[in-house]
């Protein structure tokens, strides 16, 4: 049950919000109250779907996280039309799994690039609207494999582990400045993304999550509709992990 008004008046940026978990986190904020621009790559029928679904508080913007200028256009385009931005949430992510032996230099670059690369510079785009506001929060869609690692994930662990690193180093940064930032990692979520697993993997992942099933897109975006909120005020620079129970620390 989304918590209705809880971000009332609040502005946010969600990359990647045309699908999966992205698109969950896009509903959840609007359906709180907040106004959210979202990104996409390529997907504009399902990107206008998700919009039309609230006309006066979604943002479709079809921007490519790795074309620096592209996102510069998007934030700077909030800041015109909205005058202030509250929440970044750094969603868009891809996985190109191989064993490291047969590990394309592509393949690496790729994860890289969109997975950590893009949120470096979208968040150093997005940073001094929030240090003139004096507040905003910052969350950054980790994953489990970044704290755990993946055998045929070795470039998708190493990028989602920098986020871990990224988002510590920068709470500190900028705390004194009442900007929160946190990551979410993920486990195993229903979506495009684990769409592929083949159904023998799935069984064998089930049986060792304590709650046994995957997670549901909606059950990431609860929590990171808590990080934005004010609910969540005093933590920063913290991991919340949400797998159902497969890693427990
Ligand atoms: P998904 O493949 O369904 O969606 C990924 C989203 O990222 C899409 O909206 C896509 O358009 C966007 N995207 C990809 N490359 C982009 C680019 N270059 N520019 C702009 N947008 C781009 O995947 P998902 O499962 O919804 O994943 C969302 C995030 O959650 C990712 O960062 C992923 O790594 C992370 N995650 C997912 C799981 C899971 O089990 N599904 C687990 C842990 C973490």
């Amino acid at each position: 049950m989304a918590c209705e008004g809880r971000l009332q008046g609040k502005v946010a940026l969600v990359t990647g919000g045309s699908r999966g978990i992205g698109r969950a986190i896009v509903q959840r904020l609007a359906s709180e109250g907040a106004t959210v621009y979202f990104t996409y790559r390529q997907a504009r029928e399902s990107a206008e779907r998700v919009a039309m679904e609230a006309p006066e508080a979604l943002f479709p913007v079809q921007a490519d996280v790795r074309d620096a200028e592209a996102m510069a256009g998007v934030v700077q385009r909030i800041q015109e039309e909205q005058g202030r931005l509250d929440i970044l949430v750094n969603n868009a992510g891809i996985a190109r799994d191989n064993l490291l032996l047969r590990m394309k230099d592509e393949e690496w670059n790729e994860v890289l690039e969109v997975n950590l690369f893009s949120v470096f510079r979208l968040t150093r785009q997005v940073l001094p609207i929030m240090l003139r506001q004096r507040s905003g929060s910052i969350i950054n869609i980790s994953s489990i494999i970044g704290l755990m690692g993946n055998a045929g994930q070795a470039n998708y662990a190493t990028a989602k582990a920098g986020l871990i690193g990224f988002t510590k180093a920068l709470a500190r940064e900028v705390g004194s400045r009442n900007i929160r930032v946190n990551a979410v990692a993920p486990g195993f979520i229903e979506t495009d993304m684990t769409a592929g697993l083949p159904d023998d993997v799935r069984t064998a992942f089930r049986q060792q999550i304590a709650l046994r099933r995957l997670g549901k897109p909606e059950e990431v975006a609860s929590v990171v509709a808590f990080l934005a909120s004010d609910d969540a005020s005093y933590i920063t620079g913290q991991v919340l992990v949400v797998c159902g129970g497969y890693l427990i620390a």
